[in-house]
């Protein structure tokens, strides 16, 4: 049982390099937190601080409500699981699991119970007598994730755990460690560049950007009113179209496109930058009050999907049509309905509504 807070966390590393800027993150008990961003935002520097492989610059760490700053690794009651799984190539794959336990005063009738038990939780009982290099990626994985789970420690962290396995093991393995972590129910901390993974498995989403936090929500809150262009461009995929603008009075009216309707309340004249969701936008061959000519370039076929390429006022712009929808023939369209437009101060690049 652990809740976790990050108050005002911060990490200069020795050469000068601010790479987190005062992090604030109050992680609630049983939850399953990821920290998502581009490469050197500082994810992996955030969950080593919390690890404490890493010294905090400044800032209070707490787990439950104890304040761990200055604690070594081993006395955080933590797991961590990593992406390269660093396990022992030497040990079996009951001896890598029972390792962490044998230098804690536990009896071997208790620690033999634990590694079965997690075995058997991970699929992994009829593999404990090989090696690792007698394993495949997806099995590797389990072993690391055993050898985690017979620590029963009150936080999990991850490090990009997924990262070396092919993409189908990867959907199979984060539905499996997702049932797993609800099952056990310890609080998480997962590290994934992978917006992707970080729809699908969090409970709540970080986004960080250059060491700052862009916003914190559940995947519903990040994807459907993201916080800044910064959020609204990293998540989804294929990725929110944007285009830029001033705000006029009933509606905004874009660079090489003309007034594109919205129904904002804000004041006229500043600079904006109007997102629309490659699904929300239609294609159609008659004009109306909502629709902007739009050049079809090609189209993608994904199956369930189409991907829908092609230019608005010049620019590059996606569609993304249900696998039903045919894409009409003759002069286009696009249906760029109000209340589907996401717009953010250009200069700020802060939500405005
Ligand atoms: P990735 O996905 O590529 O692992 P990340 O988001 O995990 O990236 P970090 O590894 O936390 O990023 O690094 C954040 C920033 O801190 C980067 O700009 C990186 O170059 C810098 N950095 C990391 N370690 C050090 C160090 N020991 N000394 C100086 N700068 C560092």
């Amino acid at each position: 049982m652990a809740t976790v807070s990050l108050k005002t966390l911060q990490k200069i590393y020795p050469n000068g390099f601010q790479a987190v800027h005062g992090a604030d993150i109050e992680i609630a008990d049983g939850e399953f937190i990821v920290l998502v961003g581009p490469s050197g935002c500082g994810k992996s520097t955030l969950l080593r601080m919390i690890a404490g492989l890493e010294e905090i610059t400044s800032g209070d760490l707490l787990i439950g409500d104890r304040q761990v700053n200055d604690l070594d690794p081993a006395d955080r009651d933590i797991a961590m699981v990593f992406q390269n799984y660093a396990l022992y190539p030497h040990m079996t794959v009951y001896n890598n699991m029972a390792y962490g336990l044998r230098n804690r005063k536990i009896s071997k009738e208790n620690i033999d119970k634990s590694v079965r038990e997690a075995a058997s939780l991970l699929n992994l009982a009829e593999y404990l007598d090989r090696r690792p290099s007698q394993l495949s990626g997806g099995q590797r994985q389990r072993v690391a994730m055993g050898r985690a789970i017979v620590r029963e420690p009150a936080l999990f962290l991850f490090d990009e755990p997924l990262s070396n396995l092919d993409a189908k093991l990867r959907n199979q393995m984060r539905i499996e460690i997702r049932k797993l972590q609800r099952q056990l129910g310890t609080t998480s901390i997962y590290v994934t560049h992978d917006q992707v993974e970080a729809m699908t498995m969090a409970d709540r989403i970080v986004v960080l950007n250059a060491g700052n936090i862009e916003q914190i929500g559940t995947p519903d809150e990040i994807y459907h009113r993201p916080a800044s262009v910064f959020v609204a461009s990293f998540m989804g995929a294929p990725a929110m179209n944007m285009m830029e603008g001033k705000l006029a009075s009933g509606g905004i009216e874009i660079e090489g496109v003309g007034l594109l309707k919205s129904d904002h309340k804000l004041d006229a004249n500043s600079n904006v930058s109007v997102g629309v969701r490659p699904e929300k936008v239609k294609l159609t061959t008659k004009a109306n009050g909502i629709t902007q000519p739009f050049i079809h370039d090609f189209t993608e076929e994904l199956g369930a999907a189409r991907l829908v390429h092609g230019r608005l006022g010049n620019k590059p712009f996606v569609v993304n049509l249900h696998q039903e929808d045919e894409v009409p023939q003759g002069e286009l369209y696009a249906t760029l309905s109000p209340d589907t437009l996401h717009i953010f101060d250009t200069e700020t690049g802060k939500r405005l509504r």
